[in-house]
């Protein structure tokens, strides 16, 4: 056996095209990597992952309202009362946030660089990932007089949403010369003998090729689209939910880096889940994108097919509870329930519960005797029992937690619990439709995939979904982009400077 050495063909070889993943390349060509590779399982109709169907909400500290100039310069002109209602939002209140709602189990390290980056991520991603940006108006902002309220936090989103966010990605990437591959996706990654990753196995359209970088970043999103993952990991009823978002992230990179070691680290059993439309099919709709979710149940009361209440929809304002509540809607009877309004609230339903025709009835019985539910004397008794728990409304104030609650109902509604007595009443059937899992892999502050031997594993990144340990139970909404672009970041700017895979030793 003679040795024979060659150089790797790539620097850095990026496995997806996600927000995450676009962010590792192009910080990869910023930070002195040649020659960048980005490998991309769907074809170029699908490409994207979840990031095109994201809603582009970006989760962000700032001690200042004029923070937010550079990113939105124009917003006041086009949305009048926009800076009034802007509480900021400093670290230790995203911080706060992040704990209150992952019940004290995220992991510290990983919050802190997610939370101290956070701004100057989203302002990496305006200024170089050339995303433009716009006030979140259809999603969180509230106009109450001459004044826009906000919620605390979450207020930029990047123009179009996800579709926006992704297609500017890949145009950026493209400007940066990345080199990207369609229906290529990683099957494997190659070690040499000192057990560094030295390129990865691809499936591609004509065949398996190996390809070889000095550094290789995984950001090929989470498990939530494979069913058997969801199974084994998840159980049931999980294996039956729908997917919100690409039916590409089966998983794949976390069973790579497993395969050779990788530290599983996060909450495996865990998954970001909303309510949506009963009617959506099992993957979600490309050019709908988000418009499935159906988050203004803090304004209503929600039934299962039992005719029984099962959450309390005003724990907290609808970002703090929706990503836990998809589950809770999953785990009922036929994995349903029935949002019901009545006219006081249908003006503050978000707009895409104008992509579902509800039920309708001149009264709370009519509406009943029209759903799918299997106990409908229950569910009359339950909202007759609601109406005479709740207030007439004195108070109520959707810009924030109103105190307005039940008083003697299991479970009650703590906020915004105004009784339904406006005609016509409206019903909308949603299920619980799965975003992202929440097991992942180690990582370190440089973002390299740490091994079960508790050492980083060499020549091996990762960001986006497959970083383990930041959510657990729930999820502040909007983290998800921001954690994938800081990571990614990290993740490219480490990768660039890789040396060791230079030369590759083969015997031969
Ligand atoms: C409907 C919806 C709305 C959302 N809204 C928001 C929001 O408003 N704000 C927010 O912060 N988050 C939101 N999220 C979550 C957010 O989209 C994700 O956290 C984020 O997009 C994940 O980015 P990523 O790059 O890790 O993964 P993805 O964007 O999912 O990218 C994964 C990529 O890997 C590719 N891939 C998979 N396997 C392989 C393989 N073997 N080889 C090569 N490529 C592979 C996929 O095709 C895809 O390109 C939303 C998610 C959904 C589904």
């Amino acid at each position: 056996m003679s040795p024979i050495q060659h150089m790797p063909e790539y620097d850095v070889i990026v496995v997806g095209a996600g927000n995450a993943a676009l962010a590792a390349a192009v910080s990869a060509r910023e930070n002195g990597a040649d020659k960048v590779l980005v490998l991309e399982k769907a074809d170029e109709d699908m490409r994207g992952g979840n990031t095109h169907w994201s809603g582009g909400l970006l989760r962000f500290a700032f001690d200042s309202v004029k923070d937010l100039d550079r990113l939105v310069p124009d917003a006041e002109d086009e949305y009048p009362g926009f800076r009034a209602g802007i509480e900021p939002y400093p670290k230790a209140q995203f911080w706060s946030d992040l704990r209150r709602v992952t019940d004290g189990r995220t992991d510290e390290s990983l919050a802190k660089i997610l939370i101290e980056n956070s701004y100057h991520t989203v302002c990496w991603m305006h200024d170089v990932g050339r995303v433009p940006m716009e006030p979140a108006m259809s999603l969180g902002g509230m106009r109450v007089g001459n004044v826009i309220k906000w919620p605390r936090g979450a207020i930029i989103r990047a123009v179009h949403e996800g579709v926006g966010l992704s297609k500017n990605w890949f145009e950026t990437a493209a400007n940066h010369g990345v080199e990207i591959r369609y229906q290529s996706g990683a099957a494997a990654l190659i070690q040499d003998r000192s057990g560094r990753v030295v390129g990865v196995k691809v499936r591609g359209p004509t065949g398996i090729d190996e390809m070889t970088s000095k550094a290789t970043v995984l950001a090929s999103g989470g498990f939530e689209a494979s069913m058997q993952m969801r199974a084994q990991y998840l159980g049931a009823p999980w294996d039956h939910a729908k997917v919100r978002g690409t039916r590409h992230n089966q998983g794949d990179g976390l069973r790579m880096a497993l395969d050779i070691g990788a530290l599983p680290w996060g909450q495996w059993s865990g998954c970001h889940s909303t309510p949506i439309a009963a009617e959506w099919a099992q993957f979600a709709d490309r050019e709908l994108t988000d418009k499935s979710n159906r988050l203004s149940y803090p304004y209503g009361v929600m039934v299962n097919k039992r005719g029984l209440r099962f959450v309390d929809e005003g724990e907290d304002q609808q970002f703090y509870t929706y990503a836990k509540y998809g589950g809770e809607i999953l785990r009922q009877p036929g994995s349903v329930a029935f949002q019901i309004f009545d006219q006081k609230v249908m003006h503050l339903l978000e707009p895409r519960y104008e992509y579902t025709k509800p039920f309708e009835a001149a009264s709370l019985d009519n509406l009943i005797d029209q759903l799918d539910i299997d106990d409908k004397a229950q569910a009359k008794k339950t909202l007759a029992a609601f109406n005479a728990a709740a207030s007439s409304g004195e108070g109520f104030d959707p810009s924030r937690k109103d105190g307005l609650s039940t008083r003697g109902l299991k479970p009650e509604k703590s906020n915004w619990a105004m009784k339904l007595d406006e005609p016509p009443f409206v019903c909308y059937p949603v299920t619980g439709g799965i975003t992202f899992t929440f097991g992942g892999l180690k990582i370190n502050d440089r973002a390299q995939v740490i091994g079960t031997d508790w050492r980083p594993i060499g020549g091996l990144y990762t960001c986006g979904e497959m970083v383990g340990g930041l959510f657990h139970y729930n999820y502040p909404g909007g983290t998800g982009l921001v954690s994938g672009a800081t990571f990614g970041r990290i993740a490219g700017r480490y990768a660039a400077k890789e040396k060791g895979g230079e030369k590759r030793t083969e015997f031969v």
